[in-house]
């Protein structure tokens, strides 16, 4: 059972600015189509404009925290496939298993997008398939975007008062609007038959600092398969990295999916005047990825849910939120960055009981409160956190960043 969608009741139902103000989203991928849901929902005339011409949107197997299904309700419960309720953790011989106390979801992203379509065209959203986003500028009373078809190659102009950008890392809406580009990091995983060994409700996670900053990850999607994979720094490399560790596992990849992930640096303001319009960015567009695990799906939603309040009520507490959470996981971030072997080693010793129980009891979309219980049960894992941090600063010094 779905808990209620509690998390986006607290848009006002009435709208006095918003009436009969359009909006026009670019991009219908989970961001995007999740804002056009709860704009449409208030009564806002939204037209969402995708460039791939059917709702058939890669698959990927994708790990979330259930506060996706708080913040989405039905849309999202047929995307289910798995849950996870444990995590082992592995470094150099040693290993820590962590049992969650609210179990993690597998979702299969193509069944997600197509139930948050159904979402929001049921609430009065028009989505508009094989329509690429090419340029915006301003008209006398809003915007106007330049629209190509992807059939025949015509382009339509299309007036809107607002834009929202949910296209993604490399978003085409914030240049056209003036904002910086993103910096990205290559994220590669490959489908695999599930070791015989592994439970489908555990996830394993592998630190190898050698390899990559960040972590490898086998998450079972079924009793039979799992996606493997990792974050890496380049592509070439990040991909070899995976060959290598497929085959050191003995695993025969059945698919690869991947593509390249924004990085969080700093908070992206999400809103810009251009003329008299308003451009918002929502999602992977805006940076809104956790960095500590490069989760972007949750955090997305909660920047929809922050720019459809901005749009209906001009309220930006869900975004100020977002902002604080986003910071927490770059300073959590900037603490591992520079982990060396002996670190990993030490963090996975210390990893003891009433530790665990901090990172059993919350998801990673409450940073917060981990850190908060881990400093007051296990200080030691803080201190080397720090030790972290300053490693970090004085490598950021010397590299003059
Ligand atoms: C292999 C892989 C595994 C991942 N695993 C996880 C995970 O386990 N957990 C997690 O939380 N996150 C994960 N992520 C990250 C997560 O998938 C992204 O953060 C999330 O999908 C971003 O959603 P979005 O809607 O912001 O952008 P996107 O999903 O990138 O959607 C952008 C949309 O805009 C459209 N578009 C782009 N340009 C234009 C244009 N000019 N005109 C019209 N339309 C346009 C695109 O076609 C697309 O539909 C993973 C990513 C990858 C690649």
């Amino acid at each position: 059972m779905a808990p209620e969608r509690s998390d986006t009741k607290n848009i006002s139902s009435r709208n006095p600015h918003t009436d009969k103000r359009s909006v026009a989203v670019v991009g219908g991928s989970a961001a995007g189509l999740f804002t056009a849901s709860l704009l449409a929902r208030q009564g806002v005339p939204v037209r969402v404009f995708e460039r791939i011409e059917t709702l058939e949107p890669e698959e990927r197997t994708l790990i979330v925290t259930n506060r996706m299904l708080a913040l989405l309700g039905r849309a999202a419960q047929k995307s289910v496939v798995n849950e996870i309720r444990h995590f082992e953790l592995f470094t150099d011989g040693r290993a820590a298993t962590v049992t969650l106390k609210h179990p993690d979801l597998i979702i299969e992203r193509r069944t997600l997008i197509q139930g948050l379509a159904e979402e929001a065209q049921r609430s009065g959203a028009s989505i508009e398939l094989g329509r690429r986003f090419h340029t915006l500028h301003p008209n006398g009373r809003g915007l106007v975007l330049e629209i190509d078809r992807c059939d025949d190659g015509s382009r339509e102009e299309v007036r809107a008062d607002t834009i929202v950008g949910g296209d993604g890392a490399s978003s085409r809406v914030a240049h056209a609007a003036g904002w910086a580009p993103l910096e990205t990091v290559p994220l590669v995983q490959a489908i695999v038959p599930l070791p015989k060994d592994m439970s489908p409700a555990t996830a394993r996670v592998w630190f190898v600092p050698q390899d990559t900053p960040y972590f490898y990850w086998l998450i079972p999607e079924s009793p039979t398969r799992g996606a493997l994979g990792l974050i890496g720094v380049t592509g070439p490399e990040t991909r070899h990295h995976l060959e290598k560790f497929l085959e050191k596992r003995k695993l025969d990849p059945i698919e690869f999916q991947g593509a390249r992930i924004p990085l969080y640096k700093k908070w992206v303001p999400v809103r810009r005047q251009v003329g008299r319009g308003s451009v918002y960015l929502v999602g992977d567009a805006a940076g809104q990825v956790k960095v500590t695990t490069v989760g972007g799906i949750v955090t997305g939603f909660r920047g929809a849910l922050g720019v459809a309040q901005a749009i209906v009520d001009g309220r930006f507490s869900e975004l100020h939120t977002l902002r604080r959470e986003l910071d927490l996981h770059l300073l959590l971030r900037r603490s591992l960055h520079d982990f060396q072997q002996a670190d990993y080693s030490r963090l996975v010793d210390l990893l003891n009981d009433p530790a665990k129980q901090s990172l059993a009891e919350y998801s990673r979309d409450e940073a917060w409160k981990i850190l908060w219980r881990v400093c007051l049960s296990q200080p030691r894992l803080v201190l080397l956190g720090l030790r972290g941090l300053l490693s970090r600063s004085r490598s950021l010094r010397q590299t003059g960043l």
